[in-house]
């Protein structure tokens, strides 16, 4: 998605060779503009598939989760909750996330009222990297046997693995922007610009919108 491609181009500040920082516009403020566009892109994306939630984790994946709902005919949105224990009354679904950004782990749960059997999910976040906050939401998923329609990406590290593990699980991952190399010493951004997704359920190839 060329404005926001734009925005991290503009915006966004390397820092220790793979951490991008971009609190301008979707970590720390947030330009609902912006929110509201990724939105209308995600639901272009998963155009007719059926949407009944929307799952994300605390903190930054909830405010572009909330401005995407409303193309998801004002879907509820979900968030996981970072916990510092386990309830240990049964009601909440409950995995552990190790954070990237802050190289700890999270307990994280949802509560059981919140996510029942069937319901059909969209999964969105603001980064994936590694995969490891897309798998915890996964296990909750997994827990509430709940159907994951597609997962909605705003920044897609390409040159870390989690995107690629979760098309091979068959997942339909949609990122907005494709990060495939961060140059160490310029600092400079290098974006995916045709990106060819093959899986198990579907193959196709996207030129850059
Ligand atoms: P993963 O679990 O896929 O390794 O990382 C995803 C989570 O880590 C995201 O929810 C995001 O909060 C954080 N994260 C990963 N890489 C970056 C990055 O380069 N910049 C920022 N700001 N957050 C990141």
């Amino acid at each position: 998605m060329k404005l926001l491609e734009e925005r991290i181009t503009t915006e966004g500040i390397v820092e220790d060779g793979s951490v991008l920082k971009v609190g301008s516009f979707l970590n720390h403020q947030c330009d609902v503009e912006l929110f509201d566009a990724m939105g209308k892109e995600w639901a272009k994306r998963f155009s007719g598939l059926r949407v009944d939630k929307i799952l994300t984790i605390e903190s930054s994946g909830i405010g572009i989760a909330c401005v995407a709902a409303r193309h998801f005919k004002n879907a509820p949105v979900v968030f996981a909750k970072k916990s510092p224990s386990i309830n240990l009354t049964g009601d909440q679904f409950c995995t552990t996330v190790h954070s990237f950004t802050h190289n700890t782990d999270n307990t994280v749960i949802v509560s059981k009222r919140l996510l029942t059997p069937h319901t059909n999910v969209l999964i969105i976040d603001d980064f994936l990297a590694n995969g490891c906050a897309l798998q915890g939401l996964l296990t909750l998923c997994k827990q509430a046997q709940v159907n994951v329609v597609g997962i909605g990406i705003a920044i897609e590290k390409g040159f870390q693995p989690g995107g690629a593990t979760l098309r091979e699980l068959g997942y339909r991952v949609e990122s907005l922007a494709i990060i495939d190399k961060i140059d160490p010493q310029t600092k400079s951004i290098h974006f995916r610009s045709n990106y060819e997704i093959l899986d198990r359920n579907f193959s196709y190839t996207r030129t850059k919108i």
